[in-house]
């Protein structure tokens, strides 16, 4: 068995912290903040990733704090015309083997928090930033910030968009603005009509924005997304307020439905922040340095798949390192599987920007007509299961 050194406590490292210590290694994470914690807005979990938390033993747990959702609509921006509907709660659970959850990122992070805990105490570690790394044939040093050095047969980087771990590996890597920036902000549902929308989560496409409802913490709490294109942005922060009045502007003219959550949000909890991309990389991986979540394949949230796809990274990579003889045989093959599927669901979440920001209601007609979300998703992106995909 190997030990392990993560940086970055976010979901993906706690979920390869979960499925490395499951199978027997030695696991500590380093993570930069004094405290851990998450954002206070919703986060979507698809089968691909609900397999994992089942084999972590917190499945049962977020089932309880999560809302199960009938169903995602596609609708027109100003007539809340349905154009396609995708299939969740027991569809998904059916076609897939495993849930569909809506949830709060702060019960998800804790939970998960918790779990990581149970298994191996004081395993992570705050206030310990990594600055990059050192390796030769027989291990990898992990260098924080502080200037102390961890020995370790393995180096995961899971530190997230702006990632030292990648940055050593790959190069300098600069995020580029996409040119869209996503609102987000949580409403009680007791501030909204009796059975607003019927529970069911949906996605409201329209000219140059398009806006995400579904609902969190079994049906209590509004969960709300709006990405807008912006031609200029702020810098890249999840915490930046900006004034509710600006919201207002930018869903001027939309459904009643959308601006009945607009005007129950709290005025000054209107959070919005820059959506940045990374090119692909070429390499994820040195001999004993490997990359998992968003440093690996940060990607617009256009299909809630990002921490998804970051639960997969750390099943596979604790597959292949029972599978292969070696560390660096390991790392190569994990790569090598990852990077296919992450460039795939990176670049249909980048292509969803323009299906779902067409500039009339006739053009998002035709384009819905023209596709089987429901069933293009459940071929290839749900369906997919880390725990026995071949490898
Ligand atoms: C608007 C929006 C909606 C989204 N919706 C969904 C969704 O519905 N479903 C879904 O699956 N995904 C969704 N995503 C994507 C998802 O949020 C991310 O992919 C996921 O949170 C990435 O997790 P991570 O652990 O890789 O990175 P992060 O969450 O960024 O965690 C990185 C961690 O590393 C720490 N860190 C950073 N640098 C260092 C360092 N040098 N040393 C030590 N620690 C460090 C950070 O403090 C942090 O704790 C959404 C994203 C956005 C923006």
């Amino acid at each position: 068995m190997a030990r392990i050194l993560i940086a970055g406590a976010g979901i993906a490292g706690l979920t390869a912290a979960g499925c490395l210590l499951l199978a027997g290694h030695e696991v500590e994470i380093y993570e930069q903040a004094p405290e851990l914690g998450e954002i206070g807005a919703g986060i979507q979990q698809s089968a691909n990733a609900t397999h994992v938390m089942r084999h972590l033993g917190v499945l049962d747990a977020l089932e309880e704090m999560a809302f199960l959702p009938p169903v995602t609509e596609f609708r027109l921006f100003d007539n809340g015309e349905v154009l396609q509907a995708l299939a969740l709660a027991a569809t998904h659970k059916e076609r897939h083997g495993a849930p569909y959850l809506q949830l709060h990122r702060a019960d998800y992070h804790a939970v998960l928090a918790a779990r990581i805990e149970a298994l191996d105490p004081g395993c992570i570690r705050l206030n310990a930033t990594a600055a990059g790394f050192r390796e030769n044939r027989d291990g990898v040093t992990l260098l924080l910030a502080d200037g102390s050095a961890i020995a370790g047969d393995v180096l995961i980087g899971a530190d997230g968009i702006k990632s030292a771990v990648r940055r050593q590996i790959a190069g300098e890597n600069r995020p580029h603005y996409t040119g869209d920036s996503a609102w987000r902000l949580t409403v009680p549902v007791e501030r909204l009509p009796p059975g607003f929308l019927d529970a069911k989560s949906s996605i409201w496409v329209g000219p140059g924005k398009h806006a995400v409802i579904y609902f969190l913490r079994g049906g209590s709490l509004l969960n709300f997304v709006g990405a807008v294109e912006l031609e200029e942005e702020i810098e890249e922060s999840w915490t930046q307020k900006r004034p509710w009045t600006e919201l207002k502007a930018d869903f001027d003219g939309w459904h009643p439905d959308i601006l009945t959550i607009i005007e129950a949000a709290d005025r000054d909890a209107c959070f919005r922040w820059p959506l940045n991309v990374h090119p692909h990389l070429d390499r994820w991986s040195t001999a004993r340095a490997t990359l998992v979540g968003d440093a690996a394949h940060p990607m617009l949230p256009y299909m809630a798949q990002g921490a998804a796809v970051a639960a997969e990274d750390g099943a596979i990579l604790t597959r292949t390192l029972a599978g292969a003889g070696s560390v660096p045989e390991a790392l190569a093959l994990y790569e090598a599987h990852r990077k296919p599927r992450a460039r795939r669901v990176v670049d249909e979440s980048r292509d969803n920007r323009r299906l779902f920001h067409l500039p009339d209601e006739a053009a998002l007609r035709a384009a819905f007509a023209g596709r089987n979300l429901d069933r293009e998703r459940s071929d290839w992106l749900y369906n997919y299961n880390p725990l026995t995909v071949d490898l």
